[in-house]
Parts: C-alpha cells; structure tokens; sequence
C-alpha cells in the first residue's frame, strides 16, 4: 500500500520507508563490502595467480634446465662408458699385441683381424724354426685340421681353402736400445746379410743373434769377442759415456769426492755396447723369478736409499732400466780388458769372486772414482793412463729387496731377513735378500766407507751394457 501524501510528510509511510529502507541500506552496504572483499580477494588472488605463473615458469625454467643437464651428464656417461671400452680394448690389445718385454726363445707370430700378433703353438713353432734353418722357402702347417702354408719370403701365411693371407714374423725379444729389428735378426738368420758385412758396424753385433740362435749357447760362448759387442760409433753416444763417467765421480750429495780418483778427468778412449741375447735373456730370467719370489714371501722392496747418482739415474732412462726389481745402473771396474771381454760373452761370474770387505760376490758402485780403483791393475795406487788404460763396465744389476750391511760381511751369499708370509697360518721365516748394500760412512775396515758399493751374489743378476776404456787426466 503507497500513502498518498507528499513524500516523507507522512509519518507512517516514513515509518515504512525507513523500515524498508534501511535494511536496503544495510543489505547495500553489506554487498558493496563484500564486493570490495570479493574484490579484494581477487585483486590477492591475481598476485598469488601472478606470482604462481612466475613460480610456475621458474619451475619450468629450472626443469628445462635439470632435463638439459641431465641429458648433458646422460651424454657425458655414454660418453665415458665408451671411453673405458674403448681403453679395455686397447688395453687387451696392447696385452696381446706386445709380447713379453722378454721371450727364451724366438717365436713365430702371425696377425689376426684386429692387427693383433698371436703366438703359433710350440709345435707349430719348431716346425717353423726347423723349416727356415734347413732353408726353405715355404712350408704347410697344420692346425686344427686346417692346412695352411707359410712362405717366409713373402712373410705371410695362407689358408689353403679360403686363401686367407695373413702376415706373419718372427720375434726375437731384443731390447729397444740395440737398436735392431725382427726383420734385421731374421735377415740374418736367413743368411741374406751374412757375407760381405764382416768390416760393416751392424754384422758384428748381428752375428751375437746368429750365433746365439743357430748355433746355440755352447757355440755361442766360445765364439769371439766381436760377435757379442758393437764398437760404439755414434758421436752422441760417445760423448754421453764420457760425461757420464764425469759426472758419477760425484758423491749423493753433488759434492766433489776427496778419494784418490775423484778429482780425475775421465777421457773416454773406446766404448763397447754388449748386445749378447743369451745373457740377455739369462738376465730376463732372473728378474722374472726374483718377482715370483717376492710374490711368494709378500715381499715388497723399498727403493734404494740413498738414491743413486742423478747422472746414472738419467743414462738409466735412455735404456730402459727400470724393471720393478731395483733394477739399477752400475759401474764394475776390471783390471783387464781382457776381463771385461769374458764378461761380455760369459756373463759376470761370481766364482772368481774375490772375498772383500762385504763377501765372495761381484762388486758394482755407483760412483766412476771407486770403480776406477779396480779399473787396471794398479788401480789403488795410480790413475788410468794411456800406459795403462782403464777398464770399466756399465751394467745393469736387479738389487731386488737389498740388505743395508752395518759391518764387515764374509759369506758368498746374501743375508737373510724375515719375511711377511702370505699365508697368514704360516709362520714368520727367514728368507734370503737378493743384494748388500755397503753405505757410505759405515765401518767395516780401517776407515769409514766413503762410497756407496752393492754386492750380487748370483753370476744372472747382472747384465753387462757397455765396456769403457778410458784414462785420467789431473
Ligand atoms: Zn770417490
């Protein structure tokens, strides 16, 4: 019902309208409240929107980023897990492709697939060897019921049924520093550089392979001198023995020696390289079982101590000398030269060993002035001169693990120590030491040891590397 009157004169419908209005009112407000709430709500909830979208896309960013890197690492696994197949590979490859540093016999080897060079078996072998000492140019090997033929003309072998040809050699074992090849000891054997080369350089250390293989060890050591050496030519070399006979008249400590031959000047006169295979491979032995043997006791030798002089140790390097067995260069002064010429064909012996101050063994130092003592016949009281020349070899010794001596020292062989058993149940024992080592400033005689000397006691423990005559000049 509307009330008739002017607006807001009658008191009843203003009673009305306010009891509409404001609850109108009220209802208005309290939507417009909640309109800004809402709004409010919605101008927070853009933030939080805004600012999810922005977490959001860091999220993705960094998941992109994680992929990438992951990805990245995936790759750098693949790439690795390559890497070390490929290293095995070459790592068996360079197992079977390299023989043993060190072989007792030539051996017959042909190459497979992958380059390799395999062994024929030991029949097949003195097959071969049989086959080329009696001279001929061809032979059928069986193996495997598969027949093969091998012609050592063109180095090669073939299956007979496919004709499959693969390259093959004979290997000989002979250190890098002879400087000599399988094909220049094969030539040789086969006779094709045998005459006209007697005056050449290169026949004479050949024939030490010749004669060592075909004729065998007892020929071997009554043939010549010459056959076992090689007169070293090469200026280079020349001089590098001189120097280093110069330069190892030195203490550890770098300072000048006072002993009687220290303050010479050594001048090389001539300088022989032994290249004798059958004491060679003598020596190879004796290293291989001094390994077993310290397999066998747990034993594991300490380095030489005090180090042996940086001259010898850098002439070392040049040859190789470096077996895991204390393999060291050292000086052996001869009286003779007559004496240094038995050596190079038979080898040090310690049966004409005499019984010095450390034992009946063979002595080596690691410094020119005390081998010099030993180097001619007056070598204690006079230097070498051009009367009476020097003789001195440079040999490379296995010390193996070394007895350190603080005393006089008679026996002729080396003193035992304890060694530590493999096998725990097994009890401690004694076992022998491979070398002694007499260190400078230890008493044994009259005067205190004034250079470092090392004493072998087995006649293989040492190879015979170069000869040296020289003499000295104040
Ligand atoms: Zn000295």
């Amino acid at each position: 019902m509307t009330c008739r009157k002017r607006k807001g004169s009658c008191s009843k419908s203003r009673q009305l309208w306010r009891g509409n209005v404001i609850p109108y009112q009220n209802s208005l407000l309290n939507s417009k409240r909640k309109k800004r709430q809402l709004q409010q709500r919605l101008e927070s909830n853009d933030v939080d929107t805004q600012r999810l979208r922005e977490e959001l896309k860091r999220r993705e960013a960094e998941s992109l980023r994680l992929r990438s890197e992951t990805k990245h690492l995936e790759q750098r696994i693949h790439e690795e897990k390559a890497a070390r197949v490929a290293e095995k590979a070459e790592l068996v490859r360079q197992l079977r492709s390299q023989p043993p540093a060190s072989v007792d016999e030539e051996t017959w080897q042909y190459q497979n697939d992958e380059g390799d060079w395999v062994s024929y078996s030991s029949r097949s072998n003195d097959e071969l060897m049989g086959a080329l000492k009696e001279g001929k140019k061809t032979i059928i090997l069986t193996i495997d019921q598969k027949g093969y033929e091998v012609d050592f003309t063109l180095m090669k072998q073939m299956n007979q049924r496919t004709e499959k040809r693969r390259s093959i050699r004979l290997f000989f074992g002979l250190p890098n520093h002879w400087g000599m090849t399988d094909e220049d000891a094969l030539k040789l054997l086969k006779g094709e550089v045998q005459d006209a080369q007697e005056a050449s350089d290169a026949s004479v250390s050949m024939g030490t392979v010749l004669t060592t293989i075909s004729e065998g060890t007892r020929m071997a050591m009554r043939a010549p001198f010459k056959k076992f050496v090689r007169k070293v030519q090469d200026l280079n070399w020349l001089s590098e023995l001189e120097s280093l006979l110069n330069s190892s008249a030195l203490r550890h400590d770098q300072s000048r020696c006072h002993c009687p031959h220290g303050d010479s000047k050594y001048r090389l006169l001539e300088a022989y390289q032994v290249r004798n295979l059958y004491l060679w491979r003598r020596y190879q032995r004796f290293v291989r079982n001094l390994g077993d043997k310290q397999n066998q006791h747990g034993i594991v030798p300490e380095e030489i101590q005090p180090p042996v002089c940086e001259a010898l140790t850098n002439f070392a390097e040049g040859l190789q000398v470096d077996l895991p067995c204390n393999e060291r260069l050292l000086f052996h002064g001869t009286m003779k030269f007559g004496y240094a010429k038995a050596i190079a064909v038979e080898g040090f012996d310690n049966r004409i060993a005499r019984q010095g101050l450390y034992g009946k063994g063979t002595y080596f130092a690691s410094q020119t002035c005390k081998s010099a003592q030993y180097a001619t016949k007056r070598g204690r009281a006079e230097k070498a001169s051009h009367r009476m020349p020097g003789t001195m070899l440079v040999a490379r010794v296995a010390l193996g693990d070394p007895y350190y001596t603080e005393g006089k020292y008679n026996e002729s062989r080396p003193p035992t120590k304890n060694s530590h058993p493999v096998d725990d149940s097994d009890d401690e024992r004694t076992v022998l030491c491979d070398s002694l080592i007499a260190r400078p400033g230890i008493q044994a005689g009259q005067h205190p040891q004034a250079h470092m000397e090392f004493v072998t006691f087995a006649p293989e423990q040492a190879y015979p590397e170069f000869i040296l005559r020289f003499v000295e000049e104040d």
